[in-house]
């Protein structure tokens, strides 16, 4: 059992904690976002969250991210919804619908699914490219190598805005060698926000120059299945 009280204690020290690495890198610590990752977490957990504070939260899969947020938008105006799993083209109306950020855009075809769907709906959702540092192949997210290459042409061909660089490192390696790697890459781009670090590593993260962290069981305790 988690109480609400937890939750509250707890997002209180995760901020603590962000804010005194941010201090000691030289940092403002508003200058960094706590996203709670709220997938497969309970109702109550989610609520307490909010009740606590809680404005920006994380979501990998778009069915259940509507299902958790649809309703509770209407009550928390401004709530701050993030996609950071992988979106398939068919999901992308969904997509564009609920999410205030999308941090995964990754390839062409569902950038050309998302401007599609952009221009429909009228609704502009700020994206992250999300980069597969540690090159795996089982990973999403466009190589370290071409990760210039594609923010260009986001830019260009299909007119994005693009908002930052995002990173999920190797379980089995290092974290912050792929921190720096992203950090790199979006100085290179001229791109100001990095989304990385997650309950293990955003201190390593913060001081690396994150600017969102996306903390799930950190906050919320253990997910359920
Ligand atoms: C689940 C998830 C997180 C949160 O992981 P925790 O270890 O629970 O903090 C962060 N980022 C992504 C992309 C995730 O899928």
């Amino acid at each position: 059992m988690t109480a609400s009280s937890d939750i509250a204690r707890r997002r209180a020290a995760l901020m603590d904690t962000i804010g005194d690495i941010a201090r000691q890198a030289g940092r403002k610590p508003s200058d960094i976002t706590l996203v709670a990752v709220s997938k497969r977490q309970s109702d109550a957990r989610i609520d307490a969250a909010l009740t606590a504070g809680q404005r920006v939260f994380g979501e990998n899969r778009v069915q259940e991210a509507q299902a958790r947020w649809q309703d509770r938008r209407g009550h928390w105006p401004d709530l701050e919804l993030r996609l950071i799993g992988p979106l398939q083209t068919n999901k992308a109306a969904e997509a564009v619908a609920l999410f205030d950020v999308i941090e995964t855009l990754d390839r062409d075809k569902l950038a050309r699914a998302l401007r599609k769907e952009m221009d429909a709906q009228g609704r502009t959702p700020r994206l992250f490219v999300q980069v597969n540092t540690g090159e795996e192949e089982q990973k999403s997210g466009v190589l370290p190598a071409q990760t210039a290459g594609f923010v260009a042409r986001m830019r260009e061909q299909y007119g994005f805005d693009i908002d930052g660089l995002m990173c999920i490192p190797p379980v089995e390696e290092p974290a912050g060698l792929h921190f720096a790697l992203l950090a790199k890459l979006a100085a290179e781009t001229g791109l100001a926000r990095l989304s990385m670090g997650m309950s293990a590593d955003f201190g390593t993260a913060v001081s690396l120059g994150a600017t969102s962290v996306r903390v799930g069981t950190a906050l919320f305790g253990s997910r359920e299945n």
